[in-house]
């Protein structure tokens, strides 16, 4: 029987950065169940500046795409909010790259990793022991003081332990991407987002540029619609002459937690971290930064624990989330619920009075000052209200 004290399960961007933070007093590892990390890739892959900035992470060639200056967003009836930076403000990144990166990293702190584990939660009388892992075709048993779940929006390591992780079908963006090439994309340093009821129920169309002809064409949609986020995306596409007779290099399906982040992170040695805790920004669905985020607190919590020998320090990290970007997440889900209520004709209107600046303070939780600037709408500023 093979043994540390921190087991984590899920190689992605919680994972890896868990890992890597926790390897600094612990002896960690890191097991994944696809054969190659980073792949298959379910992405748009757009990552901001911030995330690797609050990450230290370098902004590697290898894995950097293309520099991505800002964001248009179309409302139904043609209008759009645009924001516009002077300097880049995000990337369109290669997550292929990018998560083997982000393991191959952690390896270099000492962390033990290894790809085709599939693993299982091992508990004896209701204690967790560590897992059982499956490497190619061999059963294993690893022994653990900690288990770190980061084991994405599929995670079954936080149900094995009891955890309540039962999801809304209407709290699950179910997505479709193409990857396509030889596109017109009318702005490439730009990502682009479309909305409506009609175009993309409850969520939205993206083109994110990988190169000026190339890009992630993708949509989420709010699970529980009638037509499947393929239906959407095709109709879309086939409506676009700049996109129709573009090629399909990659097809990407996926889904997305947008619903509320799980409460309950840490039960007994067990820590939950990433989509697995569904801690996604409920607005546009982004979740890589706030993985790495909760990743590095969990590892470093973990690593305190392991170092004192208090596993009673493991709840800090659901403590330190829960009051601060936990609260946040929260906020904006508010803000998620009231725009699944908006006719097409709202969105026309929202994208007359807010600018740039109202869009990112309302991606972020705070409605204020866009509030105040449906002053004149009463019937949208009493639904709004509703909400936050
Ligand atoms: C179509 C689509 C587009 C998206 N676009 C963006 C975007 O542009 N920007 C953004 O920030 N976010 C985006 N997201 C969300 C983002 O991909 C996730 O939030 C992010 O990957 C979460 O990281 P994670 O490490 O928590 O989980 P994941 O990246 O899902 O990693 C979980 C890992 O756990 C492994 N695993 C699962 N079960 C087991 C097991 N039992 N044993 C061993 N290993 C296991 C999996 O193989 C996987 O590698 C998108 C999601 C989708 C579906």
């Amino acid at each position: 029987m093979d043994e540390y004290d921190v087991v984590v399960v899920g190689a992605g961007p919680a994972g890896s950065t868990a890992a890597r933070f926790a390897a600094e007093k612990a002896r960690v590892l890191l097991v994944d169940k696809h054969r190659e990390i980073g792949s298959p890739k379910r992405c748009g892959e757009g990552l901001t500046l911030d995330a690797f900035r609050d990450l230290d992470i370098p902004l590697d060639k290898r894995f950097i795409n293309k520099k991505i200056y800002g964001s248009v967003v179309y409302a139904p009836g043609g209008g759009k909010i645009e924001i516009r930076y002077d300097e880049p403000a995000g990337y369109i990144i290669e997550r292929k790259i990018f998560d083997k990166f982000l393991a191959a990293e952690a390896s270099r702190k000492g962390v033990r990793v290894l790809a085709d584990a599939y693993a299982t939660l091992n508990t004896v009388n209701g204690r967790i022991m560590g897992v059982r892992i499956r490497h190619q075709g061999e059963e294993r048993e690893i022994k653990a003081k900690v288990v770190i779940a980061a084991d994405g929006v599929e995670s079954q390591i936080a149900r094995q332990a009891g955890i309540n992780t039962a999801l809304n079908p209407r709290d699950i963006d179910s997505c479709f991407e193409y990857e396509m090439s030889d596109i017109k994309i009318e702005d490439p340093n730009m990502i682009h987002a479309y909305l409506g009821n009609k175009i993309a129920p409850g969520g939205y169309i993206w083109i994110f540029p990988k190169d000026d002809d190339r890009a992630n064409v993708g949509v989420g949609v709010c699970g529980g619609e009638r037509e499947t986020a393929k239906y959407y995306l095709d109709r879309f596409i086939k409506s676009r002459p700049d996109l129709r007779g573009g090629s399909i290099l990659e097809v990407n399906v996926g889904c997305i937690p947008v619903g509320a982040s799980l409460k309950e992170l840490v039960r007994d040695n067990l820590m939950v971290v990433g989509d697995a805790a569904r801690q996604v920004n409920p607005v546009h669905a982004g979740g890589v930064h706030n993985a790495m985020l909760a990743g590095k607190l969990a590892g470093t919590t973990a690593a305190e624990t392991i170092d004192s020998q208090d596993l009673g320090i493991l709840k800090r990290y659901e403590l330190g989330w829960n009051s601060s970007k936990g609260k946040q997440l929260e906020r904006i889900l508010r803000i998620r619920y009231f725009m699944r209520k908006l006719g097409d004709g709202d969105m026309d209107y929202l994208t007359r009075v807010w600018d740039g600046g109202d869009l990112i303070r309302v991606s972020e939780g705070d409605w204020g000052v866009a509030l105040k600037k449906m002053a004149e709408h009463p019937r949208l500023l009493k639904l709004l209200k509703k909400f936050v």
